[in-house]
């Protein structure tokens, strides 16, 4: 795959729920509220945004999106990379006390034009059918879309309230 179709690089994207998007930058246009994410936002802090994947309709896949344009760790301040840990680590506290999975993989790739951090649960059925580990994802992902239904899209929505639910109670949002 070329970098410029890649993670957000490219200029449109259709989500799981079949709405199409125009945008510049797939993450800006994300923050800036442009294009409303299926299930819609878990959490809004001050520098990112907590969401489930837009693209790809796997239950408690979720995405960091850090609001500011840029495309590395070594471009955050203090604050923001104090807020990304925070919110992974809430996130993937959630995904496992809410028993969603007991297992999750953290992908940032910096090909990527803007920055956003993929908490990619792992599933038995990911595992039986493709084995385990990072070079799997994007075939896991992909059999995903294709075989997503709307039973497997309404659980996916679910557990994006479960999740908003659990942020909501921590009591630290704004
Ligand atoms: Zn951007």
């Amino acid at each position: 795959m070329k970098d410029e179709n890649f993670a957000g690089n490219s200029k449109t994207a259709i989500d799981f729920l079949g709405n199409k998007w125009n945008y510049e930058c797939m993450g800006c246009a994300i923050s800036n509220k442009q294009i409303t994410i299926p299930g819609g936002i878990i959490y809004e802090g001050k520098h990112t945004l907590l969401g489930a994947d837009p693209e790809i309709p796997i239950p408690g896949f979720l995405i960091v999106n850090v609001k500011r344009h840029i495309n590395s760790f070594a471009q955050l301040s203090k604050e923001e990379r104090y807020e990304v840990a925070d919110v992974i680590f809430y996130a993937e506290k959630a995904l496992k006390e809410l028993n969603i999975t007991n297992e999750v993989t953290l992908v940032q790739e910096e090909r990527s034009k803007h920055l956003h951090i993929w908490i990619f649960p792992n599933y038995d059925w990911m595992t039986e059918k493709f084995g385990k580990g990072i070079k799997y994802l994007r075939d896991i992902s992909e059999y995903a879309q294709k075989n997503a239904n709307e039973r497997k899209i309404k659980e996916v929505l679910e557990v994006i309230e479960q999740v908003k639910d659990y942020f909501k109670d921590l009591g630290f949002l704004k």
